[in-house]
């Protein structure tokens, strides 16, 4: 199937040619038709399938076909809600991209910069916005935003909006919504919390699902090392070392990590920066910039602040933690390996995360390879994946003052072939 079966727009066949795209993916084919019949939409995927041109171009096909040639007064007649300010960016690009030839205009609102630049865009008249929840509604409380020509509302990352508490936020601006409207709901999941939102937010839905590992699995080349808690930034250093020319990016679960991630990599001369939560939007955007521009090799990220990241030169992905949300996996490796392009996704599993990773390889339905022995054990290391006999007899001795000062203590010796974390790992959720 190519664009031109679906039918769209001819401004819009023109744009997507031009970004390159020959056939719709796999949502795309499944969910343009949908929306095109102007039905409700409950979409079951996740960033790096195409869903937002899946939603974009029929939202901007059915806007341009409004104007009929003869562009009216600019009154916000799409919305789109998603959670993060880069998610937001980033849609507001792709319906900028979409929508170049269609005389349409698209605005992105999001919090933690003044608001003064975002609210004479929108005196100004928009088409479409693009919005992260509080800031959204703190406008509309302000009396700066008007739906009553709203026609299409998106909900994006709908089960990420619930993870960042943000339900009051959402209910409150769908009741805001015309009823006359069409609807669209994506998740990467389904607990019953979103089965329930969706429910109240969607009319007479079709449900089209792209599973994970149809969208990212079976593309990504996966690994995983066996690496204890204290050795994961001697086998990070040394793995990104050995790849002078890649593009890297590397989760943590948590914010704090991120930051200790960037100062053990400093310390063995490798440049990085983090983004998360707790830097400013301005820190934030230009730690972005660099590394799609390819100045920044290195970034570090939680989750929630790599939603919105889209590189098309990303050959690597390291999970310097397991998530302990199977589908976060899925949601990180889809970060490489973009479209049609291929990636490679490392993880770095320690003894506590070892569910974690039977959890997720049921999940993608495989087992994530096992990467050849690496050289950073502790010396006293027990054998967790490997069956060599230790090398050195116990000594109790040693074993006391080691666990007086565990974080402390590891040695970095080469050769060796087995694992061990005595750590507490962090089991909370990295947010943001
Ligand atoms: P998304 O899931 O919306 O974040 O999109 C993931 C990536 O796929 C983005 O870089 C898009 O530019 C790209 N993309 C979207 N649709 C297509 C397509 N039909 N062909 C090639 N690339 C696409």
């Amino acid at each position: 199937m190519t664009f031109k079966d679906l039918g769209l727009a001819e401004p819009i066949l023109k744009a997507v040619e031009q970004e390159g795209y020959t056939n719709p993916t796999p949502i795309q084919e499944k969910a343009i038709p949908i929306l095109l019949k102007r039905k409700d939409l409950l979409g079951v995927a996740q960033t790096g399938t195409g869903k937002t041109a899946a939603f974009g171009i029929p939202i901007l096909h059915h806007l341009y076909n409004a104007q009929n040639g003869q562009p009216g007064k600019r009154r916000i007649k799409a919305l789109v809600v998603t959670p993060t300010r880069e998610l937001a960016i980033q849609i507001g690009e792709s319906f900028n991209a979409y929508g170049r030839f269609t005389g349409l205009k698209t605005t992105v609102i999001f919090g933690g910069v003044k608001q003064g630049s975002q609210t004479r865009a929108l005196q100004s008249g928009v088409d479409i916005l693009v919005a992260t929840p509080g800031r959204l509604l703190d406008l509309m409380n302000q009396g700066f935003i008007s739906f009553r020509d709203l026609e299409f509302a998106v909900l994006d990352e709908a089960d990420q909006m619930l993870d960042m508490g943000f339900i009051h936020d959402i209910k409150k601006i769908i009741a805001k919504l015309p009823p006359k409207r069409q609807s669209l709901f994506f998740s990467a999941t389904m607990p019953k919390s979103i089965v329930d939102l969706s429910r109240k937010i969607l009319g007479d839905f079709e449900q089209v699902t792209i599973k994970p590992e149809q969208a990212t699995a079976e593309k990504v080349e996966q690994g995983v090392y066996f690496v204890s808690k204290q050795n994961k930034p001697k086998l990070l250093a040394h793995i990104v070392k050995e790849k002078p020319d890649d593009s890297v990016l590397v989760f943590s679960r948590t914010k704090h990590g991120a930051n200790k991630i960037v100062k053990k990599l400093a310390q063995a001369d490798i440049r990085s920066a983090a983004i998360h939560g707790n830097k400013s939007q301005a820190a934030r955007q230009k730690a972005l910039g660099a590394f799609k521009e390819g100045k920044l090799r290195i970034l570090i990220a939680t989750d929630i602040a790599a939603r919105g990241i889209d590189v098309e030169e990303l050959n690597l992905v390291i999970n310097y933690d397991l998530p302990n949300v199977s589908e976060t996996y899925v949601h990180r490796i889809g970060r490489t390996g973009r479209a049609d392009a291929s990636g490679i996704a490392l993880s770095f599993c320690d003894k506590e995360e070892r569910p974690y990773l039977r959890d997720i390889e049921k999940l993608i339905k495989q087992e994530v390879p096992r990467m050849p022995e690496h050289q950073f054990v502790d010396a006293d290391d027990d054998s967790e994946t490997h069956t060599e006999q230790p090398r050195r007899k116990p000594n109790p001795d040693r074993n006391r003052s080691r666990n007086r000062n565990r974080s402390g203590s590891s040695k970095y010796r080469g050769g060796a072939n087995k694992n061990r974390s005595g750590n507490t790992s962090n089991r909370s959720r990295g947010r943001d």
